[in-house]
């Protein structure tokens, strides 16, 4: 049986299902779904992440690890830990930043938090030559040192409930079945209580709880251990309403409930919930846009450097920047938020925008 007629089934024998049960099946299905069965990053696959926009991506947050590196005092070991590598292209372009800081790659462990059977096989391959550690979630990390934490495009993967403001009050929004016995949304027939905020009817909220708890493991770590971390990806940055579910394959925008494990299927950040989670978990955070964060970083810098070693490439580089930095590209609806422990300083990239302070 297909995970649709599966899925179907369950919904017959036991009701109309979360939007949060829904992608988790999707998306982590044993048999089919979309991450342990097939997912496919890359301009010939279903979707392209920064990482593989450019490798300045990478590099420039090996920059950023180093100057947390040395803001921390330099410590002999340090525990570096990637959540959600995709096919490693993050990692390879960020460790080949680290030898310009050979002290700091001396002691250094790796650990890689990965959910899925077929990526973490590609991340093995391409890594072969660094001794790393595999986990298949955060709670499994056991290390003793101080800690830096990246994860990009992951929260945009963790399930999402849906509330839709009705007459009678909030609703869930539900996966069933419709009169033709395919899958359909609908609402719960009963108002849930809770506190939400005002809205006009016809309002959706969106409440990411495995958001929340990816970014208050991370808090608990890095306020354990010192340290620092950053969380990557497209959302929004003041809280808000809206449907942001998107089912992508071959680049292509599908109906998310057409085809259960065969699209990637996400959701938009948290940001503001994401990082009340991560200050209640003892940190200190930051937001920034991906544009704004990467030009701190000195993007601009890198590409000049890499077109005068190769000045054929100066144009492919401009493009590369424009995609990863342009206010209609990923520069503004991508977002880039820190967590550092207390008494750290405030990491490169997060400094008060001089510009808003004018
Ligand atoms: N960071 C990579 C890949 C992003 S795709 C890049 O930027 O190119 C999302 C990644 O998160 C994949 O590696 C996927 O397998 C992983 N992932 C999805 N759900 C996860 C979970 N619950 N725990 C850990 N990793 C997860």
């Amino acid at each position: 049986m297909s995970l649709k007629q599966r899925l179907k089934a369950q919904i017959q024998a036991f009701g109309p299902m979360s939007l949060g049960q829904y992608m988790t099946a999707c998306l982590h299905d044993p048999a089919e779904g979309y991450y342990a069965s097939r997912p496919q990053l890359g301009a010939e696959g279903d979707f392209l992440t920064a990482p593989l926009v450019s490798q300045m991506f990478g590099e420039l947050i090996g920059l950023w690890c180093i100057a947390v590196w040395e803001s921390l005092g330099r410590p002999e070991r340090l525990c570096l830990i990637e959540i959600g590598p995709g096919d490693a292209t993050l990692m390879q372009d960020l460790l080949r930043a680290l030898r310009l800081a050979p002290d700091l790659l001396a002691g250094l462990e790796i650990v890689m938090v990965e959910a899925s059977s077929p990526l973490k096989a590609i991340q093995q391959d391409k890594l072969k030559s660094h001794p790393i550690q595999w986990v298949g979630q955060i709670g499994q990390i056991k290390t003793d040192s101080p800690v830096i934490v990246i994860a990009n495009e992951v929260l945009d993967c963790l399930p999402a409930r849906q509330f839709v403001r009705t007459e009678a009050g909030w609703s869930e929004r539900l996966v069933g079945l419709g009169p033709d016995q395919d899958l359909t949304f609908g609402l719960s027939p009963r108002p849930v209580e809770g506190l939400f905020p005002p809205a006009p009817v016809g309002a959706v909220l969106e409440l990411s709880p495995a958001q929340d708890a990816l970014a208050s493991d991370l808090a608990s770590l890095i306020t354990a251990q010192g340290g620092a971390g950053l969380l990557i990806d497209y959302g929004r940055s003041e809280p808000g309403f809206g449907d942001t579910v998107q089912a992508l394959g071959g680049h292509k925008k599908f109906d998310p409930l057409q085809a259960p494990g065969e699209h990637d299927l996400t959701i938009h950040a948290d940001f503001p919930s994401v990082l009340k989670a991560a200050q209640d978990g003892g940190v200190q955070t930051g937001l920034v846009e991906q544009g704004r964060f990467l030009r701190a970083l000195g993007i601009d810098q890198r590409a000049r450097a890499l077109s005068q070693a190769q000045p054929d490439q100066a144009a492919r580089l401009a493009r590369q920047i424009e995609r990863l930095t342009g206010d209609d590209q990923m520069g503004v609806l991508f977002k880039v938020a820190g967590l550092w422990s207390k008494g750290l300083p405030t990491p490169p990239g997060f400094d008060p925008d001089p510009e808003a302070a004018a």
